[in-house]
């Protein structure tokens, strides 16, 4: 995204010079997987750490990016439909996880989404609505069943050629996750892991107070938060129709995509906000409990355990499972807790 990355490096450039009078280093951002990430050490961010944590965002990117032709991810996507491909372990890791997202959701969830991701490039310069034929073509190449992970042989083939793998809706919070390990094995006990609002929020703010975390309103550009949720130790991720979209004739056309319509998908809802310990089911929970809306997404987060969701609709109704009672905060009067 061209016009993203132009303003991020004026973001960065600012950064740079900030952070060579200051130490230690408070926070430090960068572009990384396809998304502006930035991590608070408070006052353990020393450059070695900030370093290591960054080298190891840029090291996830080369196995799962699905927008290079160099990593992981795109060889097993080149050799559909022709031979299975060794798979790295972040690689089956998150596919595994992933699967389990499509059992759990009806395919409504499918890693193999990649087709039609490819053929509308929402959140890039060539966004458009495929034509039909592209469209239906795109879709008959959409099924998790014909991702084949051997676990003997540690490999992946995807059964048909044309077929592609695209993890966006889980790898970031599998990066959130990876970063919190990486800082807890350096003794760091608080920090904000915040990539590209995937955010795991370490530790507590100070002894014995949470953080508060604002979810902003999801039809405003970077607006102001329209409620906080106060939690400590884990990790909230939002999905919306607001993240990557564009618009032909007054209608906005948003990146998640339902894999019986191949369009995007169309419900009540604004946005999912998902609270859980892991941010790698935190993600992958917001991507299928938008794909899901409201009542089914409720259902699923209430018999999962050690998770909970905001639902936010189009109606300015604000639903909240029921291990968040008494953590919301509505700071904004235009929306109601409907709870
Ligand atoms: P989420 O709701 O978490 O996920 C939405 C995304 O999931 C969609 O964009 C699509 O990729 C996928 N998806 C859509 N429908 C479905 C479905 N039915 N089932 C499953 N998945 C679905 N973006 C760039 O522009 N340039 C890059 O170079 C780039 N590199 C990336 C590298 C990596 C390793 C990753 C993980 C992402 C990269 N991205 C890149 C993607 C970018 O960061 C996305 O915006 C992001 O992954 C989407 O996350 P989200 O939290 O906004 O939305
Ligand atoms: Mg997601």
């Amino acid at each position: 995204m061209n016009i993203s990355k132009a303003s991020i490096c004026a973001l960065l450039s600012i950064l740079v010079l900030f952070t060579s009078c200051k130490s230690p280093e408070p926070e430090r951002t960068e572009y990384v997987l396809g998304t502006i990430c930035t991590i608070n050490l408070f006052n353990h961010g020393t450059d070695a750490i900030y370093n290591e944590a960054f080298d190891r965002l840029k090291k996830l990117e080369s196995i799962l990016s699905a927008n290079r032709d160099d990593t992981n991810l795109a060889a097993i996507n080149a050799a559909a439909g022709i031979n299975p491909v060794k798979a790295e372990p972040e690689t089956l890791t998150i596919l595994r996880d992933a699967l389990t997202y499509s059992e759990k959701t009806g395919g409504m969830f499918d890693p193999s989404i990649g087709p039609l991701v490819k053929s509308w490039n929402i959140g890039t310069d060539y966004a458009a609505i495929p034509k039909p034929a592209v469209l239906h073509s795109a879709m008959s190449l959409v099924n998790y069943h014909d991702i084949i992970i051997d676990e003997k042989n540690g490999t992946v083939f995807l059964a048909r050629k044309g077929m592609k793998l695209d993890l966006g809706a889980i790898a970031k919070g599998y990066a959130a996750d990876d970063i919190a390990r990486l800082l807890k094995s350096h003794n760091i006990k608080k920090a904000i892991i915040d990539l590209g609002g995937n955010i795991y929020a370490m530790g507590e703010k100070e002894p014995g107070k949470n953080w508060n975390i604002g979810i902003r309103d999801p039809e405003t550009e970077r607006g102001e938060p329209i409620l906080s949720i106060s939690v400590n130790n884990t990790s909230v991720v939002t999905s919306g129709i607001y993240e990557r979209f564009f618009e032909v004739d007054g209608k906005k056309y948003h990146h998640i995509l339902d894999p019986r319509t191949g369009y995007p998908v169309e419900n009540e809802l604004l946005s999912v906000t998902i609270v859980a310990t892991s941010s790698m089911d935190a993600d992958a929970l917001s991507t299928s409990t938008f794909l899901l809306g409201t009542d089914k997404g409720m259902a699923l987060i209430e018999k999962t355990k050690n998770v909970d969701a905001i639902f936010i609709n189009k109606q300015k109704e604000v639903r909240i499972s029921s291990g968040l009672r008494g953590k919301i905060k509505i700071l904004d009067d235009s929306f109601i807790l409907i709870n």
